[in-house]
């Protein structure tokens, strides 16, 4: 068994102006594809091969091209799972749920843009469930909570900070990015996440 590149459920076009077409293509057809790629690769002939990607990544004593290649394939997969150019918004409930966690929506929105923000260099911004509850943490490379990491529980949203995924578009603007992201997060695959986990 090998990993495939999931197609994108959008085109490459369709989250504009927030996510431009071009980041977009090479994004996935050319970042995720080498992840993608690369783990197939890394995994043959181990005892890794035919683990689901959840088990590789909860594995310990990854080499350094499991571990970067297997994140790379996850967090993108999830990251397209989330967007959409027709987002639903959050439902009252999982509002509820929110605002229980972090006192109101736009204080958790406010915790996930400085985590997103605050990590130097590459990585990830995720919003987890962890033992009952949503926290939000930050990830450097390619690591994800699954790992052994800065993060603990499940990744249930997740936001892309390295360059590739900003740079044509917002160059060094960075924030601009992360503002952009919050108006094409479809809702009700974040809280199907969420449900899958208690
Ligand atoms: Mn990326």
């Amino acid at each position: 068994m090998t990993f495939i590149l999931p197609e994108l459920p959008f085109s490459y076009n369709d989250l504009e102006p927030h996510f431009d077409a071009k980041t977009m293509e090479i994004h996935h057809s050319k970042h995720h594809a080498g992840y993608t790629n690369n783990l197939n690769n890394a995994i043959k002939g181990t005892s890794l091969e035919g683990e689901s990607i959840e088990s590789i990544l909860k594995s310990s004593n990854l080499s350094s091209a499991v571990r970067n290649n297997a994140g790379g394939y996850f967090n993108h997969c999830l990251f397209w799972e989330i967007l959409s150019p027709s987002p639903s918004p959050c439902s009252d409930e999982f509002m509820t749920i929110i605002n229980k966690a972090f006192g109101s929506f736009d204080e958790m929105k406010e915790t996930f843009s400085k985590a997103a923000a605050s990590r130097f260099g590459s990585g990830w911004a995720w919003l987890c469930f962890n033992n009952g509850e949503l926290s939000i943490c930050s990830t450097p490379n390619q690591d994800n909570p699954l790992m052994e990491s800065e993060c603990g529980g499940t990744p249930i949203l997740g936001l892309d900070v390295w360059e590739h995924s900003y740079y044509l578009h917002y160059q060094n603007r960075r924030a601009d990015y992360i503002n952009a992201f919050w108006n094409i997060i479809n809702w009700s695959v974040v809280e199907s996440k969420y449900r899958a986990c208690l």
